[in-house]
């Protein structure tokens, strides 16, 4: 048994086991490798909104570079106009000679304090105070690169809204240094909102931050609790330096997904090992009844062998003995005669329980179920027992209580008693006296043996019944056995539809009582 637990480990619990580890130790590995994909993905949704916010500013930088390709005078150049004109977000433009900046610089807009020559001068010594970043830009306009920068402003006026300064150039004259101030909150509502919510569709919740401030400027859905939902991954709007996006997927988080998969993987790996386990347990157990019947099997051929031997001994040696003629005395004679009798009427009781086990198993002997007095099958059998329990010295009491009639096979009734009484007998020591009893408890009518004799251990009661089942420890070795009429006395009382009930203690002694449906009419 121990080599095949063994064996049933190796082939399927050890590499359960280690699949099983396996799997556990990747499974994190796989989730943060899509957690990845996942948050990459994310930031190239982000970065193509930073791309098109990018894109608009352009617009308004080509916008105004046609702008300063017509010649303007003293009027907004018709471009510029247009470019205010249609874009609230854009509170002023304004534009500069590179050589001459605080004398040239002109300031477009339709708000009245932005259009003051006051706010003019301000904005001009701004630009002076910056004149490194401006030169910087010059430099970058010169390889070709035209960079837009945000400029930091402490002007009242332009409190909140971001100064865009960038470097134009026509061709007849000269570089300009040319500027934006453009409110963040109508650009992001008004022209990086509507795109944001093209981006997202029913899948994604942009949004768009102050870095200063926990409260959205802008989000996508108009659910109030969206601006509760954690930021699964934020990047910074390139166009507005105090500005940040943030992106989460609708509904749960990808944190949520992946930490769910990963939970419902891990209970289905369990799951499975759980079954594994149960399967190879139920295999294992299986296993060890059928090895356990092959081993009682075989010690009942032995067994039964030796049940024949005996008596089959004795009835050929005092055949033999009468045969040759050396018997003088009738008496003798008789007493051998009596003897063979005996034998081969154990003979034939050890051959019949076989057949009748076997016509049992194979479910041939239909039971003859009439209405039966148990008190009288009882009596019945002890009447007929009555000499042979007293040659084996035994005394009995017999107290029929059973008032009603039982439904019975009377025939097979007698068989189960007999091997109930045969059983007191042989498992009895010292103390050699049998109690009967006939009772009723609910819808049953039982009979009920009892000896003082070896008693039986708990872990043997389990066993009795079984086939070929015989106690193989101590004394009891010694009285043969075939190990089936226990099993037989099981089979008879359930295809009654009754039970057994089993009190005993070794040493102590054993109570078998059996019970019958009772007879309802
Ligand atoms: P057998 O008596 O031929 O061995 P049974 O099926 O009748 O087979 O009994 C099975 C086993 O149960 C016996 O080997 C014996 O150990 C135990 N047993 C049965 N009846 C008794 C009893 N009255 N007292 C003690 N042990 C018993």
């Amino acid at each position: 048994m121990r080599k095949i637990a063994l064996i049933l480990l190796l082939i399927f619990l050890l590499p359960a086991v280690f699949f099983s580890a396996y799997e556990i130790s990747t499974l994190s590995r796989d989730e943060e490798v899509i957690y990845q994909i996942y948050q990459d993905q994310l930031d190239g949704i982000l970065y193509s909104a930073n791309q098109y916010s990018n894109d608009v500013l352009d617009g308004w930088v080509a916008k105004i570079q046609t702008g300063l390709e017509t010649t303007f005078g003293d009027s907004i150049p018709e471009k510029i106009n247009t470019l205010l004109e249609l874009n609230p977000a854009v509170s002023l433009i304004f534009i500069g000679d590179t050589l001459n900046v605080s004398e040239s610089i002109q300031v477009f807009s339709y708000n009245d304090s932005l259009r003051s020559d006051e706010f003019r001068k301000k904005l001009a010594s701004t630009l002076a105070d910056e004149s490194l970043r401006i030169k910087q830009l010059i430099r970058y306009k010169e390889s070709s690169f035209q960079k837009k920068e945000a400029l930091p402003s402490n002007l009242n006026e332009l409190r909140g809204l971001v100064l865009m300064s960038f470097i134009l150039e026509t061709a007849y004259n000269g570089k300009y240094v040319c500027g934006l101030v453009i409110d963040p909150n109508l650009f992001i509502e008004e022209l990086l909102g509507p795109k944001l919510q093209e981006i997202a569709q029913d899948k994604f919740i942009l949004s768009a931050y102050n870095k200063n401030s926990e409260i959205p400027v802008y989000v996508t859905n108009d659910n109030d609790s969206a601006s509760t939902v954690t930021i699964a991954q934020t990047k910074d709007l390139w166009s507005l330096p105090d500005y940040y996006l943030g992106i989460t997927t609708m509904g749960s988080s990808i944190q949520d997904i992946v930490n769910d998969r990963f939970s419902t993987n891990l209970i289905l790996i369990l799951l499975l090992d759980v079954i594994l386990i149960l399967g190879v347990w139920l295999v294992f157990a299986n296993v060890k009844k059928e090895v356990s019947l092959a081993q009682n099997k075989s010690d009942f051929v032995s067994n039964v062998s030796h049940e024949i031997r005996t008596p089959l001994a004795l009835i050929s040696m005092f055949a033999e003995t009468l045969e040759m003629g050396r018997v003088k005395t009738e008496e003798k004679k008789h007493e051998y005669y009596s003897i063979i009798n005996k034998e081969a009427n154990r003979l034939t009781g050890i051959v019949n329980r076989i057949l009748t086990f076997s016509r049992m198993e194979a479910n041939k002997k239909a039971l003859n179920i009439e209405s039966v007095d148990l008190n009288e099958t009882v009596r019945d059998v002890l009447s007929t027992y009555e000499f042979h329990l007293h040659n084996k010295g035994f005394t009995h009491s017999f107290d029929p209580r059973l008032e009603s009639t039982i439904q019975a096979d009377n025939q097979a009734l007698v068989e189960v008693i007999v091997n109930l009484i045969d059983n007191a007998i042989k498992y009895s020591n010292s103390k050699k006296h049998i109690d009967i009893t006939t009772g009723q408890k609910n819808e049953f009518g039982f009979v009920s043996v009892r000896d003082y004799g070896v008693g039986i251990s708990k872990q043997d009661q389990k066993h009795i019944f079984d086939k070929f089942y015989r106690v193989s420890s101590g004394d009891l070795a010694k009285s043969r056995g075939t190990g089936l009429g226990l099993s037989l006395v099981k089979e008879i009382v359930e295809g009654h539809g009754g039970y057994i009930d089993l009190k005993s203690e070794p040493g102590k002694g054993s109570n078998f009582l059996l019970y019958f449906p009772l007879n309802k009419s």
